[in-house]
């Protein structure tokens, strides 16, 4: 740390993102990316767009708004497109929080909260997850905060149905409730339907995941009008061209393709729970994961161990070092190849352990 700082940023916690290594070809189950290429139209839109890139992108993005608004069935003023979904988290705890508005989430969830709290000195609420890793609505009923709720969550993958999201949306009329569905593709129901009729929703989704576009880095928001607004004018005020053209019309192009994503979602969910059998059988404790990913420890071999072996192997996966979860490791679901992989060195660390 150099000595010109901000003293308000002194001691931050800075969000460390998965490995991105280079130094050799592993098979990547870390980072939650779909295994599966984009469209050729989007690569062509992207490419098309590049020719332009002298100018300046559309501030306002209005096609992939209009393009947005009718996947989901919401008007265009519903929608904000960001650079990737962090981006519209970082402007909701902006927009939504302060000296006296705290901000809840579950204790385990995405690191990203904890760290965008830090940055906007935000008071943190973490609210302890239950014994089996789910999220219990009760304990968000009234809080009189901004909750952050990922649904499905991570790295548990455990999803809410929208009965216990509109509980917390009617018992907090006063507070912003985001519901981060990174991950709501691959099996859980979308709470954007809700946000005609709660004012305090807004919904976060990005297509890092579901839609095979984590290196162009987009996302959107979809709330009522008047908090759209709040957010564009924070995005205004920081980075009115947030979303980059080749992005925004690679956005278009998939949103033109969704049928192509959608069905790539359902394969992912049925390579998951194929795959969460035959770990079953091997002896693995794994949630019911609604998300692209699986969350499994097995009783003979720690959380660190699996992790280190498998990396040796050539199988990056995701190993946390929270003590309530150091017994895990959060492994993508990768092409069937890739989980046949996975499997073969995974039968490989149990033998090895006898
Ligand atoms: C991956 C992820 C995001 C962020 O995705 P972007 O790549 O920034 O769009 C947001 N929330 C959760 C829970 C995630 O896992």
């Amino acid at each position: 740390m150099s000595r010109f700082r901000s003293s308000r940023f002194g001691g931050i916690e800075v969000y460390v993102p998965g490995e991105q290594p280079r130094d050799k070809k592993y098979i990547k189950l870390n980072t939650n990316e779909s295994p599966y290429p984009p469209s050729p139209a989007v690569l062509s839109a992207a490419g098309g767009a590049a020719w332009n890139l002298n100018l300046y992108c559309d501030p306002t993005a209005r096609r992939l708004r209009a393009a947005t608004a009718e996947v989901f069935g919401v008007e265009p003023e519903c929608v904000l497109p960001v650079n990737g979904s962090d981006e519209i988290l970082d402007f909701a705890f902006m927009a939504f929080c302060d000296s006296s508005t705290a901000v809840a989430y579950p204790e385990t969830s995405y690191g990203f909260y904890p760290v965008l709290a830090g940055l906007h000195g935000i008071e943190k609420r973490e609210i302890p997850l239950k014994k089996d890793f789910s999220v219990d609505c009760r304990d968000y009923l009234g809080l009189g905060c901004t909750i952050v709720i990922a649904n499905p969550n991570a790295p548990t993958g455990l999803a809410l149905g929208l009965e216990d999201i509109e509980k917390i949306l009617r018992s907090n009329p006063d507070n912003v409730v985001v519901v981060d569905e990174a991950y709501v593709d691959f099996g859980a129901e979308s709470a954007i339907p809700l946000t005609k009729h709660y004012g305090n929703l807004l919904v976060t989704r990005t297509f890092s995941k579901s839609h095979s576009l984590a290196g162009a880095r987009l996302g959107f928001g979809v709330a009522c009008p008047e908090l759209i607004a709040d957010l564009t004018a924070i995005k205004d005020c920081t980075n009115p061209y947030n979303v980059n053209a080749m992005t925004q019309a690679a956005g278009v192009a998939a949103f033109e393709d969704n049928g192509i994503y959608m069905s790539n979602c359902r394969a992912v969910a049925e390579t998951r729970d194929k795959t969460a059998s035959e770990l079953r059988a091997l002896g693995f404790e794994l949630t019911d994961s609604k998300a692209n990913f699986l969350f499994l420890r097995h009783p003979a071999v720690s959380g660190g161990e699996l992790y280190a072996r498998l990396r040796e192997k050539g199988i990056l996966v995701r190993h946390f070092s929270k003590p309530s979860i150091e017994d895990y490791n959060r492994v993508t679901v990768g092409s069937p190849d890739e989980m046949e992989a996975f499997i073969s060195a995974v039968k490989e660390v149990l033998h090895e352990k006898g």
